[in-house]
């Protein structure tokens, strides 16, 4: 999806046009911004993902980009481990469970970043000096001056932490042509609510896995945020791709509100998707706090 299609006539994005437009969101070497992308929103971009990675380098102080390694490290659950409303399912015999650990990789901080997260998060690892989370499935790449402090915080049961040093640092959730759907932060808002979560499985080592916990669910219906966030978001257009920037702060108290409304919030009722194991396995929510 991110190889950037070009349509006849539509003239290319270009690297200038892109930090121009970053720029316009008031971002600057001050900002610290944890970004969500989509390489093919924007139409055609002249240097494709390594430019839009290089605009957000040079017009942002710290640029945070998810980097999970799921494609490489992850696993079913062993045969047996049964947790509840876990959503996931298990390798049937152990012999299918060694046979999965031997076709995955361990994590590395070289593996590549699952392309489900886009081009932009892998031109960002390539390209420019950073520091990884070594989270074996949900990881983080951070450049820039606060690097450290958004990598140091995460830990194998809260993978989402590196949220929080953004959050701290007064920055930005930057969705580049994509939805609230990408938006890992109200992830990090339903965690703290209680909301269930899950337990998940990666390759940890030759012939080593490990269960980690505390893994966020669907967002299926995250647009639903939308207008509790439009007032407190700031928007351009660069080529095809709308560019949004919202604050961490602003993001966690929206869906915060939105849940202690209703329970319900931002979770679809397809009962066979996580979305209604996060519901079941939710604890009460507090509405204070
Ligand atoms: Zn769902």
């Amino acid at each position: 999806m991110d190889q950037g299609g070009r349509s006849a006539g539509e003239p290319a994005v270009t690297i200038d046009q892109i930090a121009a437009g970053l720029r316009e969101l008031g971002l600057d070497r001050a900002s610290t911004v944890l970004v969500h992308s989509s390489l093919s929103a924007f139409g055609h971009v002249d240097g494709g993902a390594e430019a839009v990675a290089g605009a957000l380098v040079d017009v942002c102080g710290t640029v945070v980009v998810p980097a999970d390694t799921w494609d490489a490290t992850g696993l079913p659950a062993p045969p047996g481990l049964e947790r509840p409303w876990n959503a996931y399912w298990n390798a049937a015999t152990w012999a299918e469970h060694d046979e999965a650990v031997d076709r995955a990789a361990a994590f590395a901080p070289d593996l590549p970043v699952d392309r489900e997260m886009g081009a932009v998060p892998e031109a960002v690892r390539l390209g420019h000096p950073h520091l990884r989370t070594t989270h074996p499935l949900k990881g983080f790449v951070a450049t820039g001056e606060r690097a450290a402090d958004v990598v140091g915080v995460q830990t194998l049961d809260d993978p989402l932490a590196p949220i929080d040093a953004v959050a701290e640092a007064g920055g930005d959730v930057l969705l580049l042509g994509v939805g609230h759907t990408s938006s890992t932060t109200i992830h990090l808002a339903e965690q703290r609510l209680g909301r269930g979560r899950f337990h998940r499985y990666a390759k940890v080592g030759p012939g080593a896995w490990a269960e980690l916990p505390n893994i966020p669910g669907e967002s299926h219906r995250f647009d639903e945020l939308e207008p509790a966030l439009r007032p407190r978001t700031r928007e351009v257009r660069v080529g095809r791709a709308r560019l949004r920037r919202t604050s961490v702060a602003d993001v966690l108290g929206a869906a915060r509100a939105a849940v202690v409304a209703d329970p319900l919030a931002l979770l679809c009722d397809d009962a066979g998707c996580r979305c209604a194991a996060a519901w079941h396995g939710q604890e009460p929510v507090a509405p204070t706090g």
